[in-house]
């Protein structure tokens, strides 16, 4: 299978994404020329850890880099106060120096809370990623956002720090839980939707055979996807303008997590896929886009197995327009009444809009709740 090169070019922190089948057998190879003693630490949790921590210590070792490993409970519960202490403990514990590498082996919560662990332990430590989600592959292991949660919400307490390396081996998709192949998979059409009609297109074609686990199908996505964020990132690392347009789906999306309880009755992608056909939804009512766009976002979405409308929500019957909107103000993404929100003019041209009345917010969701019933 082809390997593919990305390079996030970001000066001096500039680094390379590697994407395909078999990465993590080499793993020595590529970490090594990285690393100042041949030691590593490797954070994962118990799921990824019964698959695939022994194969990456192997390669690690075939090289001659010694490691340790610390395996953390699964679950979004370890980027808390409590969790980041424990493996600030635990790693300092080991006695790792301030020019060590950590390795996250994981997904988005392992990649996000060692980044944030790497980004002050000892005053700031290199790390690499080794993403095993989709989720992770695509969107949270690059361009160096690091957090943990805070009770008042959701990666409130976190910092910009890139990782040294990426390592997206597709071959450990083959392991994750079809549920999370496919929330991952919602971040994928994310990258097309918002900026990329050709790419969207490719999506309808091979979506399908994607999520049957194609590998060649999913390291071509993988890196497609991994190369439009880092050019955004590239341009923008610090989120002042374009790189916004990432959280299409997100505003909707996160009032629908909050809903739920960030419980397993919505995943992450799940939530984004609904937020992303009723963006497209609002854009059409806003006459941003054409009306018929929104129809094709939810078919592809539905025939690939994840929720397009509010309905498709496990508990919907109990939601109102108002808690939603509640959520989406708490979001801080409102401003004189107006709602800051990613629309889309097109397949693949989303804009930032600062100006879209509560009203046409409330209009849209109050249709589809009521369409709920019916
Ligand atoms: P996750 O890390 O919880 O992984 C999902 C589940 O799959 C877990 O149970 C995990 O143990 C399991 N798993 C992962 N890889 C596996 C494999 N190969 N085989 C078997 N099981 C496997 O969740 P996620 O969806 O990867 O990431 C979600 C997190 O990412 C959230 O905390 C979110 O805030 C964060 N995120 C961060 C960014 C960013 O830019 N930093 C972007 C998007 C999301
Ligand atoms: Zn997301």
């Amino acid at each position: 299978m082809t390997q593919h090169r990305v390079r996030v070019a970001l000066g001096e922190r500039a680094y390379d994404i590697l994407v395909g089948g078999g990465l993590l057998d080499r793993a020595g190879e590529h970490i090594a020329p990285l690393l100042r003693r041949s030691f590593a630490v490797i954070v994962t949790d118990e799921n990824v850890a019964a698959r695939h921590l022994e194969p990456l210590k192997r390669a690690l070792a075939q090289q001659g880099i010694g490691s340790e490993a610390i395996i953390l409970p699964p679950g979004e519960a370890q980027k808390s106060y409590a969790g980041f202490e424990h493996l600030c403990e635990a790693l300092l514990a080991l006695k790792v120096e301030r020019r060590d590498h950590l390795i996250a082996l994981g997904g988005g919560v392992i990649g996000d809370l060692v980044g944030f662990a790497a980004s002050v332990l000892r005053r700031g430590m290199d790390f690499i990623q080794v993403p095993t989600s989709l989720l992770a592959q695509v969107d949270s292991s690059v361009g160096g956002k690091t957090a943990i949660n805070s009770r008042q919400g959701k990666n409130l307490i976190g910092a910009f720090h890139q990782p040294r390396l990426v390592l997206a081996d597709v071959d450990l998709l083959r392991t994750l839980p079809p549920r999370e192949l496919r929330a991952g998979y919602a971040e994928v059409v994310k990258y097309g939707l918002l900026g990329d009609a050709e790419f969207y297109a490719w999506l309808e074609a091979n979506g399908t055979k994607l999520l049957s686990g194609d590998a060649a199908l999913l390291a071509e996505a993988v890196a497609r996807c991994c190369a439009h964020k880092a050019r955004i990132v590239a341009a923008d690392e610090r989120e002042e303008g374009e790189r916004a347009l990432l959280n299409l789906g997100h505003t909707f999306g996160h009032a629908l997590e909050a809903e739920t309880g960030y419980s397993q009755r919505l995943l992450h992608g799940e939530g984004v896929a609904v937020g992303m056909a009723l963006a497209f939804r609002l854009s059409g009512t806003l006459g941003l886009c054409d009306a018929d766009l929104a129809p094709r976002v939810e078919r592809h979405l539905a025939e690939t197995g994840l929720p397009a409308r509010l309905a498709d929500v496990d508990g919907a019957q109990a939601f109102s327009a108002e808690r939603l909107l509640d959520h989406m103000r708490q979001d801080k993404k409102v401003r004189d009444g107006k709602l800051v929100f990613i629309l889309a003019e097109a397949i693949g041209r989303a804009v930032q809009r600062d100006d879209v009345p509560v009203e046409a917010v409330q209009g849209l969701l109050s249709e589809q709740l009521d369409r709920r019933a019916a």
